[in-house]
């Protein structure tokens, strides 16, 4: 899979055409993007791109928009606005946009240059890194997908500043996730401070860079970042992606792994507690915590987990983890 660059900017969008003539000749833009991020950086936008054609295509906020309906939209007012094979996408927005925007742009005409703009930390710290696209089925989340990597990916901190506090914990979740899995120092700086600056955002991309660029494909070492997401994903689908924002539910799944590692003699039971007070200060879970019995079936059932045993990911103290078998009987 082609290296990308990952330009860290932290002149607001002052510099974008220069970063988008380094990999585009053209000057036509087709930016896909939501309403919310429309709404608040379209004038910014409008500015930066001075001299540039650029054609916005703009869905509503949240999951729904990763579905095949909206997908089609994107392509039919693409195609109405004359896109053409040699064009650029711009996604410009959260994970949801990113996803739906990388999946158009791997599809469409078999496929069309694209740049991710990353808005919300999550996409920043997560979904914009390790060419990821996609969008979801009725039978789930993210089955129709492509590994497919922008040109660039631009981290642009400032978009922080207008996300609610709901969201920005969302990627904190993720965050808290990559410094247990790979990096004690990140995870140190989470459990003193509530913000982050761009030197912990770049200490969780590396994370997820380093992991992705071992097993690009998500055949095996990937899995490491999937720590919390085994129960986290039973949790968001027993509650229909409704009730709980990803990381929320990924936090419950951490702290649920914690308490397996534990079981199994792998975790030092005073993690479990740390981590705990930290999700719960960061409003990411709260008491009473989900219980684990409540969603073991869910996992049980899952088939693509027992082809050859439930492949699972302890932390074992923070900055390590490993990928281990489970057998049925060690799930509490
Ligand atoms: P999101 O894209 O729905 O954004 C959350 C909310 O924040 C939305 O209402 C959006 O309009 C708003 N918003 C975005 N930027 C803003 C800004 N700067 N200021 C104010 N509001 C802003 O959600 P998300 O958490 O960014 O992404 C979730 C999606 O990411 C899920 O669909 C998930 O499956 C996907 N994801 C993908 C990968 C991957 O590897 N591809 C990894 C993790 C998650």
């Amino acid at each position: 899979m082609p290296e990308y660059e990952i330009i860290i900017e932290t002149q607001g969008l002052n510099n974008l055409k220069d970063h988008i003539k380094k990999v585009y000749p053209h000057q036509d833009l087709f930016i896909i993007t939501d309403e919310n991020v429309y709404k608040l950086y379209h004038k910014d936008m409008v500015e930066a791109l001075e001299g540039y054609h650029a054609s916005y295509v703009v869905v509503k906020p949240g999951e729904h928009s990763k579905s095949v309906e909206v997908y089609h939209q994107v392509i039919d007012t693409l195609i109405e606005k004359g896109i053409k094979r040699n064009h650029l996408i711009v996604a410009f927005g959260g994970g949801v946009v990113g996803d739906l925007a990388g999946y158009v742009a791997a599809t469409l005409y078999r496929g069309i240059s694209y740049i991710q703009i990353p808005t919300t930390l999550l996409a920043m710290v997560d979904s914009s890194i390790g060419s990821k696209v996609g969008i979801d089925l009725n039978q789930g989340k993210n089955l129709l997908g492509a590994f497919y990597p922008p040109k660039l990916t631009l981290i642009n901190p400032q978009f922080l500043e207008t996300l609610d506090e709901r969201t920005y914990n969302n990627g904190l979740a993720e965050m808290i996730k990559a410094g247990l899995i790979r990096d004690k120092k990140l995870y140190q700086y989470l459990l003193d401070h509530e913000r982050v600056t761009m030197k912990e955002i770049e200490m969780a991309i590396h994370v997820k860079r380093e992991v992705v660029l071992v097993d690009p494909l998500d055949m095996g070492e990937r899995m490491l970042l999937n720590f919390g997401h085994t129960f986290g994903h039973a949790i968001e689908k027993k509650h229909h992606y409704d009730t709980y924002l990803h990381g929320e539910a990924i936090s419950y799944g951490m702290l649920m792994a914690l308490q397996i590692g534990i079981s199994i003699g792998k975790t030092d039971p005073s993690l479990y507690e740390e981590v705990k007070e930290l999700l719960i200060q960061r409003k990411l879970v709260k008491e009473p915590l989900l219980d684990v019995n409540d969603y073991k079936d869910d996992i049980l059932t899952d088939k693509k987990f027992y082809s050859d045993g439930l492949r699972f990911i302890i932390v074992s103290k923070p900055g390590h983890s490993e990928i281990i078998k489970l057998r049925e009987g060690d799930l509490l």
